[in-house]
């Protein structure tokens, strides 16, 4: 499993339990980790390197889960300003 299909999966389950919140840590050199909390408890926890960062779930972000920024990226050091990957 990749970590974009581990997110789907798991926000497709839990979307529906209420809001879901996400959170990162301040990246490091060799990547950060991202947090998606669930009201019910659950919570998604994947350590992200620069390089899925960039091209999985960035790309993801743009393409499939426009809605999904806010609480995928909570834009704390994520550099969202770049336009192509
Ligand atoms: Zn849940």
């Amino acid at each position: 499993m990749t970590l974009l299909a581990d997110l789907e999966e798991f926000v497709a389950d839990h979307r529906p339990h209420g809001l879901l919140t996400g959170d990162a840590t301040e990246p490091a050199l060799n990547g950060y980790l991202l947090t998606v909390a669930c009201p019910c408890g659950v919570v998604f926890e994947r350590w992200v390197t620069p390089l899925d960062a960039e091209l999985d779930l960035l790309h993801a972000a743009d393409e499939c889960h426009r809605s999904m920024r806010s609480v995928l990226f909570p834009a704390r050091g994520f550099r969202l300003n770049r336009t192509t990957v």
